[in-house]
């Protein structure tokens, strides 16, 4: 089990888009073992690339909060593109590791599709609805340099910001 240091805001690494892969190795899925044992520990619900200083387009995610062991369900996403967004949105109060201990109200797409290639490499497809699709959509940000705080108005990034300044140079 390795767990790799979590980049947080505002380090530059987060605003980069990443690159795709060309295939998803046995080099790929090691990371992508690590990529999860990271965000189980943190612990969290999804984790991109970028988040521990990686450029390329992988993403891990779990959305069973507070799963027991033989619960969990976690899934793996090599160049997640979303190809279809609902109409219908939906709100959620997100959180990022990368921004411990802000949380805000974020309106995005109820649904969306995200075709993507699996742990095995295969070229697959997801229709995702509620906490998954808020959590897909998330990611994906994170791959092109987006942060959750990007979506919610000026007024309250400006207050959530103060007070994560305030927070960082306490545990520091
Ligand atoms: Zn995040």
């Amino acid at each position: 089990m390795t767990i790799l240091p979590i980049i947080k805001h505002a380090n530059e690494i987060l605003r980069v888009t990443c690159e795709p892969i060309a295939a998803v190795t046995d080099q790929v899925r090691a990371f992508m073992d690590n990529m999860l044992d990271t965000m189980y520990d943190a612990p969290g619900i999804g984790l991109a690339a970028p988040q521990v200083g990686d450029m390329r387009r992988i993403v891990v995610l779990d959305c069973i909060r507070d799963a027991e062991e033989d619960e969990k369900q976690p899934m793996y996403f090599a160049n997640p593109e979303i190809t279809w967004v609902s109409e219908e949105l939906a709100e959620y109060e997100e959180g990022c590791l990368s921004i411990p201990g802000i949380y805000e109200n974020v309106t995005r797409p109820a649904e969306c599709k995200v075709s993507f290639l699996n742990y095995d490499g295969d070229l697959a497809e997801m229709h995702c609805a509620g906490l998954l699709a808020t959590c897909i959509q998330h990611e994906v940000d994170h791959l092109n340099g987006v942060l959750f705080i990007d979506h919610i108005s000026r007024l309250k990034r400006g207050i959530a910001m103060k007070k994560y300044k305030k927070q960082q140079a306490e545990t520091m």
